[in-house]
C-alpha cells in the first residue's frame, strides 16, 4: 500500500491528502520518500527559525531529554525560568511582565481569551481575515466565515473590523470592550501590512477604553520580520503578546505574556497545561533564541527581504506583480488567480511554498537562509514560474 493510502485510511482529513511525504531536513532543505531534494521556503509555516535539526537545538534538545525529560507543573523545572526570563527581555518588557506557558499558538490565544474574560467584560474587537487559532476560544477570533460558520455559535461577543483602518478600530471600541485582538501582519489572511502607525493608533484606542491590546505575534515573532517581535518597530508597549511557531524552532512551545495589571489576572488555579513549559520545549527555544542572537538573524531577516523580493519579481516571467511582507514574511502577489498552480509547479521544480490566497504565495524560510539557498531558489522559481505561464 501506498503511504497516501495508508495516510486516508487511519487519518482524519482535516488536511486534505498531502502531496508528499517528507522523510529529513537540513538547513533550508528537505527530502522526500524518493529522494527528491526541495528548498523549504515555507519552513513549517514560520516555525522552523533556524532550519532543519540545527545541531544546537538538536544538542540542546537531547541533553535536556536524557536529563530531565517532563516534571509537570506540580514542580518547578530551571529551563521555563529561564526561558521566560528570556523572552522578558527580548520583549523589553517592563518588570511587572508575566509569561504563562502552553504548547501551540491557539492555546497561546486561548489563555489570553481568558485574560480578557478577567477582566470582567466580555467585548472582543478582532480584524477581518484574521487567524488566531482552531480552539473554539481562538475561533472565535478567527474573523474567517468558512472557519467559523460549521462551529457556530462561538463564544462572546466579537466585533470583526476591517484590518488596517483605524478609524473603524476608534468606531468598535467602547467601554464593554475587553480587548482589541491584532496580528501586526495577517500571516494567513494573505501577508497583509497595515498603515505605519495602526498599532500605536490601537494602543491609544485601547488606552480611552480601558481595553487591553493583545498582538498575536504567533507567525511575525521571533525575529522573522526583522524585528524580535513586530510591534516594537511601533514603539508601543502591549498588554499581552501571543507567541508559539518559530519560538521552538519545531519543538511545539507557545506561549502567552501579560504586562501590568493583566499579568496578575491569572491566580492558583485559574489556568494551566499539563505540558506547558516543559523543559525539552523550553530548551529547545533558549537554544533557538541563542542561535538567532549569535547570527544576528533578526538583522539578516530584514535585509534579505529586499533580495528576496527583488528576486521573486525579476524571476517571476511577469507572473508576479509585487511582493508584500516584511523581512522574512513575504506574499509574492500574483496578476491572477494562478497560485495553487503555481505551488504545484514550485514543488515539481523543488520550492515548497504555500499559496496562502489564490493570487498569493507565502514564503517564510528559515532566518538561517544561505546566500547559496537563495541563488537555488531563485533559479528554480524562475523554472516554476516560467512554466505557469507558459
Ligand atoms: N495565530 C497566528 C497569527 C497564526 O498564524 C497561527 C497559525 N497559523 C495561530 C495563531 C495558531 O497556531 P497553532 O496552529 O500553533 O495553534
Amino acid at each position: 500500500m501506498i503511504w497516501q493510502e495508508r495516510w486516508q485510511r487511519s487519518l482524519m482529513n482535516n488536511y486534505g491528502t498531502p502531496p508528499l511525504l517528507i522523510v529529513r531536513g537540513t538547513g533550508s532543505r528537505v527530502w522526500d520518500d524518493t529522494g527528491k531534494e526541495y528548498l523549504d521556503m515555507i519552513a513549517g509555516i514560520a516555525v522552523n527559525a533556524v532550519g532543519h535539526a540545527h545541531p544546537a537545538v538538536v544538542k540542546a534538545v537531547s541533553d535536556q531529554l536524557s536529563t530531565l525529560g517532563h516534571t509537570s507543573n506540580l514542580v518547578a523545572t530551571k529551563e521555563p525560568i529561564e526561558l521566560a526570563e528570556r523572552l522578558l527581555a527580548l520583549l523589553r518588557a517592563p518588570g511587572d511582565a508575566r509569561v504563562f506557558f502552553c504548547n501551540s499558538g491557539t492555546e497561546a490565544n486561548e489563555a489570553a481569551f481568558k485574560l480578557g474574560r478577567l477582566t470582567n467584560r466580555v467585548h472582543v474587537v478582532v480584524a477581518q481575515g484574521s487567524f488566531h487559532g482552531r480552539t473554539i476560544g481562538a475561533l472565535s477570533w478567527t474573523a474567517q466565515p468558512a472557519k467559523q460558520d460549521p462551529f457556530r455559535p462561538l463564544p462572546g461577543e466579537v466585533t470583526v473590523v476591517p484590518f488596517g483602518d483605524a478609524d473603524a478600530l476608534a468606531a468598535a471600541v467602547r467601554a464593554t470592550t475587553a480587548a482589541v485582538v491584532l496580528e501586526p501582519i495577517q500571516g494567513e489572511g494573505g501577508v497583509i501590512v497595515p498603515p505605519v502607525g495602526y498599532l500605536r493608533r490601537a494602543r491609544e484606542i485601547c488606552d480611552t477604553h480601558g481595553a487591553l491590546l493583545m498582538l498575536d505575534e504567533v507567525q511575525t515573532g521571533i525575529g522573522r520580520t526583522g524585528e524580535w517581535f513586530d510591534f516594537q518597530r511601533e514603539a508601543i508597549t502591549p498588554d499581552v503578546v501571543m507567541l508559539a511557531k518559530g519560538l521552538g524552532g519545531g519543538f511545539p512551545i507557545g506561549a502567552c505574556i501579560a504586562y501590568g495589571r493583566a499579568a496578575s489576572f491569572f491566580g492558583p488555579g485559574s489556568h494551566g497545561s499539563t505540558f506547558g513549559g516543559n523543559p525539552v520545549a523550553c530548551a529547545a527555544a533558549l537554544a533557538v533564541l541563542k542561535v538567532i542572537e549569535e547570527g544576528d538573524l533578526v538583522t539578516r531577516a530584514a535585509t534579505l527581504h529586499e533580495v528576496l523580493a527583488t528576486g521573486l519579481v525579476a524571476r517571476g516571467n511577469g507572473l508576479v506583480t509585487s511582493v508584500r511582507g516584511r523581512g522574512l514574511l513575504l506574499a509574492a502577489v500574483l496578476g491572477s488567480d494562478r497560485g495553487p498552480e503555481l505551488e504545484s509547479a514550485a514543488r515539481e521544480h523543488g520550492i515548497l511554498v504555500n499559496a496562502v490566497l489564490p493570487n498569493a504565495i507565502r514564503l517564510a524560510p528559515a532566518l538561517t537562509i544561505t546566500d547559496t539557498d537563495i541563488a537555488d531558489l531563485l533559479g528554480r522559481w524562475d523554472l516554476a514560474t516560467a512554466q505557469v505561464v507558459r
